[in-house]
């Protein structure tokens, strides 16, 4: 029996009921980005109707309500991740951004050479590449701990490359690839015990479960928006504030500052140090909306609709011969890589998408995932729980359909 009722849902969301290619859409690239429910979609239309303008700056009244409707996406963001301070929240772009500042305004400046940061070879590439720019820089490296065929991390040896050099340690929360779900509250305490502080990208994970970043024990927590209902160019660092306030700003500019001459300028306290110039204000009223329209339907329902159908996709994809799933850890979110034996997965996406399933084909930002499953590239369906078990079934005929068209 189902918590909640996915049709009911899915009127909510207008890019479901569209068709491609003269076949109805079945979206099952989530893991790229979310679609929207109307109810975001709304407060963005209203936002530049009714209350469009710029934040801080104004004492008039739609000033007012703009700089109301950022800083309160950032309580109702505090809250969604059960920070202890509204103030631990520095609102972004995403994810990559907040990546981008962790390294920059806290790492940078702490790495000498002979320093470290270790990753795992599951993460995307923004949660690797910034930390490999700001190694070349200092001389410091970067150390990938390494996964199983279940495409789990191998948590003990992660805790062996936690050596005295190491300066930051930075693992996803859930791989956009495999969907496998890290142990970050057993990887944060054996950080903190050895004064490493942990970076955590929650991009996927967001999605799909509760997060309480004081539970989960890490140091940073990044979010992006667009992969959780809300416009693209929102999204959130949570650092605890030690962190903060030991940061110098990363990007200068108007906003961020409290005097500037001359002669020296003064900062402004965090998260403000942080946010240089206007920022995306109706995208974030959006992700008001979005958290909303989670809490009206509850992660314990959105979670129990998605894992029964990521066992039902696993179970029927299994079923098909040459079809090889990539990882299968025990604990998922509702990601589903796979390849298909004498067929490259690009043709098959670019098949299934005029047979209207959206799949993502290719490396997935995470090449050395894909260097070490010894492949170039995999199909993506990723689910959200706005998809439905009929859908699974049309994906599957057109998959079976266009794999025979290949082979
Ligand atoms: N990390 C992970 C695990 C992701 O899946 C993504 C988005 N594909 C990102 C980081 C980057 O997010 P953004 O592009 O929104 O900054």
């Amino acid at each position: 029996p189902t918590a909640f009722d996915v049709q009911r849902v899915r009127e909510d969301f207008p890019l479901l009921s569209r068709s491609v290619h003269g076949k109805p859409l079945i979206y099952l690239d989530n893991a790229n980005t979310s679609q929207k429910p109307l109810s975001v979609i709304r407060a963005v239309d209203e936002h530049y109707r009714m209350h469009n303008a710029n934040v801080s700056r104004a004492v008039h009244l739609v000033g007012e309500e703009a700089t109301a409707a950022y800083e309160g996406a950032r309580d109702r963001l505090a809250r969604f991740i059960n920070a202890t301070s509204r103030n631990e929240l520095i609102l972004t772009s995403g994810t990559t951004q907040a990546a981008n500042l962790v390294a920059y305004s806290f790492a940078m400046p702490k790495l000498q050479p002979g320093d470290a940061i270790v990753t795992t070879v599951m993460e995307h590439h923004a949660n690797i590449v910034p930390w490999q720019i700001i190694a070349q820089r200092t001389g410091a490296t970067v150390k990938a701990a390494p996964i199983d065929e279940r495409g789990e991390l191998i948590v003990e040896k992660f805790f062996e490359l936690l050596t005295p050099e190491v300066k930051l340690a930075c693992v996803g929360h859930v791989s956009n690839v495999l969907g496998t779900v890290n142990p970050i509250r057993e990887l944060a305490r054996e950080c903190r015990k050895r004064g490493i502080p942990l970076f955590v990208d929650g991009s996927q994970a967001v999605p799909h479960r509760p997060v309480d970043v004081q539970a989960l024990g890490c140091d940073f927590y990044a979010l992006t928006g667009h992969k959780m209902l809300a416009p693209t160019g929102t999204g959130a660092l949570w650092a605890r504030k030690e962190h903060l306030q030991a940061m110098p700003p990363f990007f200068g500019g108007g906003e961020m500052i409290r005097e500037v001459s001359f002669s020296g300028t003064t900062f402004a306290e965090p998260p403000h140090r942080f946010e240089a110039g206007t920022p995306n204000i109706a995208g974030f009223a959006g992700v008001t909306a979005a958290i909303d329209y989670y809490e009206s339907i509850g992660f314990d329902a959105i979670h129990a609709w998605e894992q029964q159908l990521l066992t039902y996709a696993t179970d029927r994809l299994r079923d098909i011969p040459g079809l090889r799933i990539i990882g299968e850890a025990r604990e998922k979110e509702p990601v589903i890589s796979f390849l298909i034996d004498g067929a490259q997965a690009t043709d098959l996406a670019t098949l299934l998408d005029l047979q209207g399933v959206a799949v993502r084909s290719g490396h997935h930002c995470a090449h050395p995932l894909m260097q070490f499953f010894g492949v170039p590239a995999t199909l993506r369906a990723s689910l959200a729980f706005y998809n439905t078990r009929e859908e699974i079934d049309a994906f599957v005929t057109a998959l079976l359909k266009v794999r025979s068209l290949l082979m």
